[in-house]
């Protein structure tokens, strides 16, 4: 009997998903070990790496810092669950670049269109600060996760860490490219890179970064983009 091949969507999407860590990864002990009081203290939550989610025929992919604890930590979407996702969420519904209504659960009924997002580093760390080390040890999957996205054209990264972990999985020299808000960086790949202070809780609170800053980062990314 003839096979029939599998829709391009479906290959894609089997391609991103090989390149998440195992719900078990060892890799970072000292998380590993937060990862296990979480799940003593609430075993209800997902207390696992997060893996990416959106569309795996993305042109663009927004790299995060870290999940939160009270956030992809807890739900297992990034940016789903605790203040960070709020502003993210609102920009890519205003950018047409998601379908559905965000309501901060997985099971929201959210689509991304055209959009990838996933984390740095992808285990919640204490106090959301991961050390150089946890951040080395999961870049690969960071790595994996960029070279599955067979359409990518623009990475969007949020904040200092996730912009040099991105630089470094795609190949770029970071003295070359010092990370600022609203920076736009070439890679040697061909790819874009666009900065953003991360839309965190403190970012947003303080006016570090506005509504109006955030958009213009993706105006940037949405400029960047090829026909
Ligand atoms: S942060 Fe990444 S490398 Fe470290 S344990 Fe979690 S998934 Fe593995």
């Amino acid at each position: 009997m003839k096979t029939q091949p599998l829709p391009a969507y479906v290959v894609a999407l089997v391609e991103t998903m090989n390149a998440d860590p195992p719900h078990d990864c060892p890799r970072c002990p000292r998380l590993v070990a937060y990862r296990q009081a979480n799940r003593a203290a609430h075993p209800d939550w997902w207390n696992a790496p997060v893996p990416g989610w959106g569309d795996p025929e993305a042109w663009l992919c927004v790299v995060g810092l870290a999940p939160g604890v009270m956030g992809a930590n807890r739900t297992g979407r990034p940016f789903t669950g605790d203040h960070a996702g709020l502003l993210l969420y609102a920009t890519l519904e205003q950018f047409g670049l998601s379908r559905g209504t965000f309501a901060a659960r997985p099971d929201d009924g959210l689509m991304l269109d055209g959009v990838f997002i996933t984390n740095a580093v992808r285990c919640v760390p204490p106090e959301n600060k991961p050390v150089p080390a946890e951040i080395h040890a999961c870049r690969p999957f960071l790595e994996a996760q960029l070279a599955a996205l067979s359409r990518l054209q623009v990475v969007l990264a949020l904040g200092a860490i996730a912009h040099q972990s991105a630089v470094k999985a795609l190949g770029g020299k970071l003295p070359k490219l010092p990370f600022a808000h609203g920076a736009v960086h070439r890679l040697p790949s061909g790819l874009v890179l666009v900065d953003s202070y991360h839309c965190s809780r403190y970012n947003t609170n303080t006016g570090k970064l506005t509504p109006a800053m955030f958009a213009a980062a993706f105006e940037a990314a949405v400029a960047a983009r090829r026909p």
